[in-house]
């Protein structure tokens, strides 16, 4: 066999295995999201109406991502690390009448 017909197959079977890779286990990227919500917390936020404090209108709620900086994790569904972006996400109360914003244990 020619050296160079060698290597080519060898780079070869060496990208076939990547692909293959990449199909079992995907990209070992992606975002994580972690939730500090505790249960009380939760049943609050969704079940209980918030007013505003200064208007009285009605709250609305919103949730924001908090980016927490890039680096390797474990994920928690399967057990495998994974390297991304981290972000922690913040939950908060808005009115949409003047737009005053309200964490949880300011209105609760
Ligand atoms: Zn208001």
């Amino acid at each position: 066999m020619d050296m160079s017909v060698f290597w080519l197959v060898y780079i070869g079977i060496g990208i076939i295995l990547a692909i293959l890779f990449v199909i079992k286990y995907g990209y070992p990227t992606g975002t994580q999201t972690s939730v500090t919500f505790s249960f009380g917390e939760a049943k609050e936020y969704f079940f209980t109406k918030h007013y505003c404090k200064h208007c009285n209108t009605q709250l609305k709620r919103s949730s924001t991502k908090a980016f927490k900086g890039k680096g390797w994790s474990k994920s928690a569904v399967d057990g495998e690390f994974m390297f991304g972006e981290k972000y922690d996400m913040k939950f908060s109360l808005k009115c949409p009448n003047c737009n005053a914003n309200f964490n949880l244990n300011e209105v609760g």
